[in-house]
């Protein structure tokens, strides 16, 4: 099979990893020359709204596939009515707005955080009247890892965040008083079969994942699951998808979805029978869905801004360092590393895992 990967980046880059098993050629759309996927296909250099580029695409491609959702709504149009675009535009649609996805959520049970469109900062003021104080304004589209957010705890905090957030549409979500976050990964195929990844532990800082750990027969694992398959089947959804969650109290409340392969899910690739990237390519190429059951326990630690040393790393038993090629910078996410917990007793797990914990400049005691 030939797949289309709308952009270059690492997730881009670990799907045609996985691709390579299953005999599947790859090309990309970047406008990044340094775009991190390159080395494992072909890249084609152009801005994401470059009709020439989709034409060389369209002629090559059986399928076309993408790493990040918000993505042109002419470009997506126009693919699908040539060519399958997997997940479909339905699931970019609603997971490319925050408002269509909280809708979404609630319309099929699923809770969420008390929320109000934002569209001025009159509208901010009547919303925190609505849903009180603590808040969080968040852009309905565009945002990541905590990006286009501000954090609302006084009345005289409104309007410098209506301006730090850019004054365009929003939502205000108020602030989840949650015990824990975990995400579910799951996989659904055209026939509409789905399988489902262990839940994920995940620790954020400052809006950025740092730490994913999966867990074996978590008690709010068929509660996931539940809620995962309403979304799964409203959307007609092909390919893997993460859903976002808090957890309050004994529910579970929706944050987000992504329509895609997702930073919680990168311990599958070491973690689990088959990586949630092989998952979203047999999705998408219509081939059998692979078992999601871990092999053993394993944790996934984020490397943001500045790379440990390889050999710092390469010291550590069980650990996997993935380095993404990427630019050193501040905030940015540039690799990861896995352990698992082959041949180790629980003890040395958790020592080796804080030993990464601190390489990577994170603390130490994070979960
Ligand atoms: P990404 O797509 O990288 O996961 P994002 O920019 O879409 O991130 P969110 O997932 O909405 O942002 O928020 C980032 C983190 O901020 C969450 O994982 C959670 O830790 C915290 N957060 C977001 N919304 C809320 C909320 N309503 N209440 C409490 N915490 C929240
Ligand atoms: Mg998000
Ligand atoms: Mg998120």
């Amino acid at each position: 099979m030939r797949v289309g990967i709308l952009g270059g980046g690492q997730l881009a880059q670990m799907i045609a990893q996985a691709g390579a098993n299953l005999d599947m050629s790859f090309k990309f759309i970047s406008p990044d020359p340094k775009a991190c996927a390159a080395p494992y296909g072909e890249h084609i250099c152009a801005d994401y709204q470059d009709e020439q580029a989709y034409q060389q695409m369209l002629e090559w491609a059986d399928v076309f596939t993408y790493e990040f959702e918000s993505i042109p709504k002419s470009v997506v149009e126009s693919l699908e009515k040539k060519l399958a675009l997997l997940p479909s535009s339905k699931a970019l649609n609603v997971a490319g707005d925050r408002l269509k996805e909280k809708r979404t959520f609630n319309g099929l049970g699923i809770p969420t955080a008390n929320f109000a469109p934002v569209d001025s900062l009159e509208s901010l003021q009547s919303a925190v009247e609505q849903i009180g104080l603590p808040a969080i304004l968040k852009t309905r589209s565009e945002g990541y890892d905590g990006k286009g957010q501000a954090v609302l705890r006084d009345v005289s905090q409104l309007e410098a965040a209506w301006q730090s957030v850019g004054q365009v549409p929003c939502i205000l979500e108020s602030m989840v008083n949650f015990s824990r976050e975990v995400s579910i990964i799951a996989a659904r195929s055209k026939q509409g079969e789905i399988v489902y990844y262990p839940l994920t532990e995940n620790h954020h800082r400052e809006g950025i994942l740092r730490l994913s750990l999966p867990l074996q027969n978590d008690p709010y694992q068929q509660q996931a699951e539940k809620l995962a398959k309403a979304l799964l089947d409203e959307l007609d959804y092909v390919g893997v998808i993460a859903v976002e969650l808090f957890q309050v109290g004994e529910s579970l409340v929706a944050n987000e979805f992504a329509p895609r392969v997702h930073n919680s899910g990168h311990w599958t690739i070491e973690g689990a029978h088959t990586s949630q990237f092989e998952n979203h390519l047999r999705a998408i190429c219509g081939l059998p869905l692979g078992k999601t059951d871990a092999i053993n326990s394993c944790a996934m630690v984020n490397i943001i801004g500045k790379l440990p040393r390889e050999e710092d790393v390469a010291a550590i038993e069980g650990a996997r360092f993935h380095d993404y090629s990427k630019d050193e910078k501040p905030g940015r996410k540039i690799g990861h590393i896995t352990i698992t917990s082959e041949g180790l007793s629980g003890e040395a797990f958790n020592a080796n895992l804080k030993c990464i914990l601190q390489l990577v400049g994170e603390d130490p005691e994070l979960r």
